[in-house]
């Protein structure tokens, strides 16, 4: 017997209309991208009207349902009006990250054969370098008025506000099944193309609500957010639906992502929450300390995109009474999979003992089932020890990539392999150890990456620090541990590894340490392990020789 419910296909742009009609005076709040632009203040109510707007100016223009228009931005409240507007007349959005090499973004825009760029002004030169590589693009679409549209070479330019102006106020929103496509992300693809990732409307609206639950993002309609984390990267963490969802107020910092200038509006927008990698909260930490500042508001930070490491934490919540959340996620889970709250049980712990639990990645939000295999697929124990695959299952976890480019991704049950390496603990609590490609193969048990990377930025001297597998003849392979000093600081090999002594087991301690200016970092702010391995593809370890000249065995 079927359920005598209705049928309310679950759209994200019902998700504005929400917005717009109980809380629809709730402030999005914009630092311009243009120079002179200051702050630019609008209304649910009025990103309301003006999305429609623009989805009646698509629809003039021929976009189809299913058709590809790609947002080349910043966080903006235009970048929001264009996800809304484009997903309203039932295409797709899809984000082209601009801190990818000009020719992945060529690969990216033919691959998913983009009608229309829709871009900032700050990326108006790249565009004008790749114009000529672009097969599918028949606009581009500049996010500005007229008073500020650049000279260009660009062909086939519109300026945005003309675009919006010329929209129809009376258009209604398209109906149409839920699993429509609705946006498209790649990946960052460290080996081999980028993929798409195709988000449905369904798949975005389950994860919106799954992530306002409390217990996970916890967004609400008091809460103020500045979501750090670019829309151009893994569906910004959702935050474009979930906060417009709960009826949280926005505010997007466009262009400048630096510590002064996140400051500045956490402060002057009396922020609550906010979300980013770590590599911008260790700017915007820098920035406190250096200058004996406060954070007034701020009550939560979400971090995620890699890994937390707990003197982060201690310094967010001991020095600046800021809670956080640690998050785990991918582009592929649309992208929150895991968050860091602790159970009621926990709260009670001793500071130390809760740091612990806070710094794994966190328990599974409901409509993520999660466990890990070992490498013959065997499901591992949920003892906080054994380390294995972690793979995943839910409703907005991908089943595949656009155009079925990498295959069958799903296991026999339906699981999808995040090539992330991980425990899980008896409570539920998930530890990222390592990507499965960075595990470090020691004498045929492995070694944490991050566990050793974790503890070593806690060192004061220490701006970065990465971990590599450099070849050994007796065990395969041995932990490298490469640091990046903070300007200014010095620390020595041996005090580097005094520093870590005793806090880790003794097998894991680095064979060695290497110092090196900038330790490189992906489009996505991720530490490039496949560029560090290169940089020190000739290394040698200084145990390696003893045991070559002892024969390998001792
Ligand atoms: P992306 O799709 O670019 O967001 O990258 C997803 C990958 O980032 C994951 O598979 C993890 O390897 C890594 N990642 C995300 N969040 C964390 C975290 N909190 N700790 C460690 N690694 C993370």
């Amino acid at each position: 017997m079927r359920g005598l419910m209705q049928d309310w296909p679950l759209l994200v742009h019902k998700i504005l209309d929400h917005a717009a009609t109980y809380f629809g005076d709730r402030q999005i709040v914009t630092r311009a991208v243009e120079p002179d632009g200051g702050i630019r203040r609008t209304t649910y109510a009025d990103i309301h009207r003006r999305a429609r707007k623009l989805a009646s100016a698509f629809q003039s223009f021929g976009v189809r349902l299913g058709d590809r228009v790609a947002t080349l931005a910043w966080n903006t409240e235009r970048h929001l009006e264009a996800w809304y507007g484009i997903a309203g007349v039932g295409a797709v959005y899809h984000t082209l990250n601009p801190r990818l090499f000009p020719e992945q973004i060529v690969y990216i825009a033919n691959h998913a054969e983009d009608r229309i760029i829709m871009t900032d002004l700050t990326f108006v030169p790249l565009l004008e370098k790749i114009q000529d590589h672009l097969k599918s693009v028949e606009a581009i679409i500049i996010l500005t008025d007229r008073a500020h549209m650049p000279q260009t070479s660009l062909r086939n330019v519109i300026c945005y506000e003309e675009f919006v102006a010329a929209g129809s106020d009376s258009f209604e929103w398209a109906s149409f099944d839920e699993n429509t496509a609705c946006g498209l992300c790649y990946t960052s693809g460290t080996t081999g193309n980028p993929k798409g990732v195709l988000y449905s409307h369904r798949s975005n609206v389950l994860h919106s609500l799954a992530a306002n639950q409390s217990d996970a993002l916890g967004v609400s309609n008091g809460d103020v957010i500045l979501p750090v984390v670019p829309m151009f990267h893994a569906n910004a963490w959702s935050l474009a639906f979930s906060a417009p969802m709960a009826g949280a107020a926005l505010v997007m910092p466009g262009a400048r992502l630096d510590g002064p200038s996140i400051y500045e509006l956490l402060e002057n927008e009396r922020v609550t929450m906010t979300a980013a990698v770590p590599t911008v909260w260790l700017a915007l930490l820098n920035h406190l300390e250096g200058n004996n500042l406060k954070l007034s508001t701020l009550k939560r930070v979400a971090i995620g995109g890699s890994a937390c490491p707990p003197s982060m934490i201690e310094k967010f919540e001991k020095n600046y009474g800021v809670d956080v959340s640690h998050a785990w996620g991918m582009t592929e889970l649309s992208p929150v999979g895991t968050v860091g709250t602790l159970k009621a049980e926990q709260k009670a712990l001793p500071f130390d003992e809760r740091l612990r639990i806070k710094s794994k990645q966190g328990r599974p939000m409901f409509t993520v089932e999660m466990k890990i295999l070992d490498d013959a697929g065997k499901e591992l124990p949920r003892d906080g020890k054994a380390f294995g695959h972690l793979v995943v299952r839910g409703p907005a976890i991908a089943s595949g990539y656009f155009k079925g480019d990498g295959g069958q991704v799903l296991d026999g049950e339906g699981f999808f392999d995040t090539g992330d390496v991980s425990t899980i603990d008896a409570q539920g609590f998930m530890q990222i150890t390592d990507r499965a490609k960075d595990v470090i193969k020691s004498g045929g048990e492995w070694i944490s990456s991050i566990d050793i990377e974790n503890l070593a930025v806690g060192h004061p001297a220490v701006a970065n620090a990465a971990v590599i597998g450099v070849h050994h003849p007796k065990w395969d392979e041995r932990p490298l541990l490469i640091v990046q000093k903070k300007p200014g600081h010095e620390v020595s090999r041996e005090e580097m590894l005094a520093f870590l002594d005793g806090k880790i087991a003794k097998w894991w301690m680095p064979d060695d340490v290497a110092f090196i200016d900038n330790i490189p970092l992906t489009a996505t702010g991720k530490i490039q392990k496949v560029e560090l391995r290169n940089i020190f593809k000739d290394y040698r370890l200084p145990t390696a020789g003893a045991a070559a000249a002892a024969g390998g065995a001792s």
